[in-house]
């Protein structure tokens, strides 16, 4: 099978990801945001495995503990030993298994999970001491699962396994393991360290790879390739989700299609490849205008973007679109094709409505490409507004057949509130 294609982080320099893709050792620490991100999915993908394991910790200590109870081995320190590991397992297992799991569990696993696997070295040192040494076999399988089942950080696991080996040295010999078996004990208990470690290392560095790759994957497919905006697709999605949300909130939304003027003179005059530079100065200009979480810009298509502004009313709409308007004339891209001016011009059409059930977003659309060519019949490098009056008659399904040849402002409203119109 041919090998997937890696992403290449230069063909997004904006993105968070590439910028950490770009970075020498991906095994570093990310920025505080994307190293919160890359945990939080970390952690929960690790959910799945972690229930398995807290469980089988729970069944198993409980196991161990009516057995050293059937046996009479239950001293009042074993007694103890046994009822911290019990406590600290089904402490794991309720933060597993209960919506406490993203917020709690990572803190309280980093003190219990040490704290545990010290207890019970030293409870294995004391049952070895009684002549089960079969029971050291349990100390590798805890060394490893602090590396890799138990969702800990590679410094927590660590400290882990590390403080695992000293309570098991330090209680073999107040215990009084034989030397030999201890000191065997102990090669095999380093080499699982640090066979350990070194694999988690290379683990990690796979995995923070991968979190960064997969994500800027997801990225590359949500913009659009010449500009670097989002494209239409999410556009369209994103302008579904926000019709949804601002008829439940009762907000109105502002749907701007913004359209480059004379472009294919443009084009003709200065070449394709200067045209695609042009777009991408256009692009940069106006996406500054909608930054905010629930807007959106995108890249329409051809010369074409169309933004959305999440509860902007019709006049601030209109106020912002002039504001694009001058970000882009203030670029001053040379255009002496253009019979409108010197300098490359957009149009913009704003469809101002407010959100219901009943409409569709398809509709304000609609609206706002009708705005934009009342705007290219006004003379282009101009801004027009269409709001709920002007709606109504979209949801008639009726426009002014004169459309072309009005001129002065009011008239289109004027003509649609007089019915003049024809069928779409
Ligand atoms: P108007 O003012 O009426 O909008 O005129 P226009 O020339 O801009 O509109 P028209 O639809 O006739 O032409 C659009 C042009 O945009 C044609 C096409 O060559 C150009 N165009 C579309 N996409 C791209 C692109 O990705 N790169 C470049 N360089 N040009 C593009
Ligand atoms: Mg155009
Ligand atoms: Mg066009």
């Amino acid at each position: 099978m041919p090998a997937v294609p890696r992403p290449n982080p230069a063909d997004l320099p904006d993105s968070p990801y590439a910028a950490e893709l770009r970075r020498a050792d991906p095994r570093r620490r990310f920025s505080p945001q994307l190293e919160a991100e890359y945990l939080r999915g970390d952690l929960i993908c690790n959910r799945a495995l972690i229930r398995t394991i807290c469980s089988f910790a729970v069944a198993l200590s409980i196991g161990h503990t009516v057995e050293q109870i059937v046996v009479g081995r239950a001293t009042a320190l074993v007694l103890a030993q046994l009822a911290l590991i019990v406590a600290s397992s089904v402490a794991l297992a309720w933060l597993a298994w209960t919506s406490a799991f993203e917020r709690r569990y990572q803190p309280w696993a980093n003190a219990l999970v040490p704290m545990r696997s010290a207890v019970t070295a030293a409870h294995i040192a004391y049952v070895a001491a009684q002549g089960e040494v079969v029971a050291l076999m349990t100390i590798p399988v805890m060394l490893i699962s602090a590396f890799f089942f138990l969702g800990l950080r590679f410094r927590v696991a660590l400290f882990s396994a590390a403080l695992t080996l000293v309570c098991f040295v330090g209680a073999t010999a107040l215990y009084g393991v034989a030397l030999p078996t201890t000191l065997r004990a102990c090669v095999y208990l380093i080499s699982t360290l640090v066979g350990g470690a070194i694999a988690a290392i290379q683990l990690e560095r796979r995995s923070r790879t991968s979190f960064l790759e997969s994500h800027l994957v997801a990225e590359l497919a949500q913009r659009d390739a010449l500009t670097g905006t989002k494209n239409r697709r999410v556009f369209n999605e994103h302008l579904t989700r926000v019709w949804q949300q601002a008829a439940a909130d009762r907000r109105s939304l502002s749907i701007l299609i913004i359209d480059v003027d004379h472009f294919k003179a443009y084009n003709d005059r200065y070449g394709h490849l200067a045209g695609d530079q042009a777009l991408r100065r256009v692009a940069r200009a106006v996406q500054t205008f909608a930054q905010r979480p629930l807007d959106v810009l995108a890249r329409y298509g051809g010369e074409e973007f169309a933004a959305i502004l999440y509860d902007v009313p019709g006049e601030e709409a209109k106020a912002i679109a002039e504001r694009m308007r001058g970000a882009v004339m203030d670029l001053a891209i040379e255009h002496r094709g253009s019979r409108t001016a010197e300098v490359v011009t957009i149009s913009i059409g704003v469809a101002a409505i407010e959100a219901t059930d009943s409409r569709e977003c398809q509709g304000a659309l609609q609206l706002a490409d009708q705005a934009l060519y009342e705007a290219k019949v006004r003379g282009r490098n101009t801004v027009e507004l269409m709001d709920d009056a002007e709606y109504r008659f979209l949801v008639t399904g009726v426009f002014p057949s004169n459309v072309a040849q009005l001129r002065r402002p009011g008239e289109v409203a004027a003509a649609y509130a007089s019915g003049a119109g024809r069928a779409r």
